[in-house]
């Protein structure tokens, strides 16, 4: 199934200048979202993931489908004052702004191995706070997974340590 072909563009959303990949027009195709899913379960299956996590709001929608089909939990990462027991606070610059990112500190057990799924790389900003929030707390993160990749931003280039797969790229 060609998936690029269901997601949407929107020119200069939300800001002039912006080309935003929008997958609302995917995730609404049952076939579509599907695939998705799978081809990154495919891509997890050999790594002995304990848990998903993902970052608010999008991350959400791909890592639990994903985390369900694998049938292991799932950890979110939300933005300031959503989660409502301790939290560990991570801040970042994002391709436009700044964001800040939570999880609950006691979220994961020592040494657990974790895969972040989200819908986009950008320009790495909001994957590599999963990744600092993640190993603050003890975790081990094994891979990333994103369905859609900005090749041009070269956010793979921060991620050299890690496992990194996208299934789709816009360069
Ligand atoms: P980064 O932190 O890598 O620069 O940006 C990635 C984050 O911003 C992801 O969490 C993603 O949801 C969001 N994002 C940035 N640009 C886009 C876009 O064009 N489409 C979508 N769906 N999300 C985007």
């Amino acid at each position: 199934m060609d998936i690029k072909s269901k997601i949407r563009v929107i020119e200069d959303f939300p800001e002039k200048g912006i080309s935003f990949k929008d997958i609302t027009t995917l995730i609404k195709d049952g076939e579509a979202f599907q695939e998705v899913v799978n081809r990154i379960v495919d891509d997890l299956k050999a790594r002995e993931v304990d848990y998903i996590a993902g970052p608010e709001a999008r991350g959400f929608l791909l890592g639990a489908a994903v985390a369900y089909a694998l049938g292991i939990g799932f950890i979110p990462i939300r933005k300031p004052g959503k989660l409502p027991a301790e939290t560990v606070k991570h801040e970042y610059e994002l391709e436009y702004g700044n964001n800040t990112l939570e999880i609950h500190f006691d979220a994961i057990e020592k040494g657990k191995k974790v895969a972040i799924v989200d819908d986009l790389l950008a320009t790495g900003g909001t994957v590599l706070s999963a990744v600092k929030l993640i190993e603050s707390i003890g975790g081990e993160v094994v891979a990333l997974e994103f369905l859609i990749e900005l090749e041009f931003l070269k956010g793979r280039d921060k991620l050299s340590n890690y496992h990194t797969n996208s299934l789709v790229k816009y360069d």
